[in-house]
């Protein structure tokens, strides 16, 4: 190998990605809760709408994904011509570190935030920036007391994974109108949805010319296997990034399993308040048992620990009970484990097997 072939600079410093484990050795009962899955699957007509793309797996997908920004525009009362569709929600991240941050330019996030923001910055050959946080959650003046000339994007997952906290408007608004005159705040909505009444940050994004909000289909619709995510913000900004977006990015089975989904509102409602009572539920099971966590918003909770030690154990011990939970050390949060809202009995279960866990110790 010679030493004249070198990857730009910033690639080498990119830690691959580790998904949620998805098996546990010598168990075919284990349930996942590792990866904020919608235990429910997606809705019935998406499913039927997937299968009937199989009649057109010869023909190219269309480019301009019309049909899917309609019916996004229509459910969220946005328009159209400034949304973008990417696979997944990291592939709109990527593009905005493309199109906005090279090197020498700055892309903050949250101490706690998703690793997504890193090495999406970092593969621009941009310079990350980690802002701390106030008790697990997104600190607005610290964000803006990080800013600098060369701060080019701003990320914030709200709610944030893996804290589940989040920030109320007026505070994303006071840090928008802080930013410098060359930075985008981008708004991660992928777990918008869970919250009751919360537009994602839609109409800051409407109103304001340097808010960028992200969104999946991978959370609540159920449909992190099949890869659809989307971005709404200035046309300007829509314009610049479809400029880098592959004409086919995504596939006729995406475009239209998404589109079914998303005008399936009934189910997602259904979705919404069953992962708002089973998440409280959850929380205080494990409270009961000696295990606190932040008032999650999102579909998951982050269950603290006494030290990194007792996570660890508490992890082994869900594992041989064939539960699989997320370890969080990566992302600041050793203490923690992030425990995904399952249906029902998955949320027994784990509540049940962390009091075994915990009356062992006593
Ligand atoms: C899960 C998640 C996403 C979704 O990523 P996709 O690429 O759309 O599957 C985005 N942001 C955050 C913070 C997430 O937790």
């Amino acid at each position: 190998m010679t030493d004249s072939i070198r990857p730009q600079p910033g690639i080498m410093k990119i830690a691959l990605y580790q998904g949620g484990a998805a098996h546990l050795a010598g168990r075919s009962d284990a349930v996942k809760l590792s990866s904020n899955e919608n235990p429910f699957g997606p809705s019935e007509k998406t499913k039927e709408a997937f299968a009937r793309a199989v009649h057109k797996l010869h023909r190219y997908p269309n480019t301009d994904h019309a049909s899917l920004r309609e019916a996004i525009g229509e459910v969220h009362g946005l328009d159209p011509d400034r949304i973008i569709c990417g696979v997944g929600s990291d592939e709109i991240i990527h593009f905005l570190c493309q199109a906005y941050a090279g090197p020498r330019d700055e892309v903050l996030f949250t101490e706690h935030g998703f690793l997504m923001y890193r090495i999406s910055a970092l593969a621009a050959g941009a310079t990350p920036v980690e802002v701390r946080e106030r008790e697990r959650t997104t600190d607005v003046d610290a964000l803006l007391a990080a800013c600098t000339k060369k701060t080019r994007l701003v990320f914030i997952a709200n709610p944030n994974n893996p804290t589940g906290t989040m920030i109320g408007l007026a505070e994303v608004e006071r840090l928008a109108r802080g930013l410098p005159p060359q930075a985008v705040l981008v708004l991660d909505g992928a777990y918008a949805e869970y919250v009751a009444g919360y537009d994602g940050g839609a109409e800051l994004a409407t109103r304001l010319p340097n808010v960028f909000m992200t969104r999946t289909f991978s959370k609540i619709y159920g449909l992190g296997g099949l890869r659809i995510g989307w971005g709404y913000g200035p046309r300007a900004i829509i314009d610049v990034l479809n400029r880098i977006r592959g004409p086919f990015n995504l596939s006729t089975a995406q475009l239209e399993a998404a589109e079914a989904a998303v005008r399936d509102q009934e189910y997602t409602e259904r979705c919404r308040a069953e992962n708002a009572r089973l998440r409280v539920w959850l929380a205080q099971a494990l409270a009961e048992r000696g295990v606190p966590s932040d008032t999650s918003m999102a579909n998951f909770v982050l269950a603290r620990f006494a030290d990194a030690t007792e996570a660890l154990a508490c992890d082994g011990y869900l594992q041989s009970q064939g539960l699989i939970v997320r370890q969080v050390a990566g992302y600041g949060l050793p203490n923690c484990l992030r425990i995904t809202v399952g249906d029902e009995a998955a949320c027994r279960r784990v509540a049940h097997a962390v009091g075994q866990f915990k009356e062992q110790r006593r």
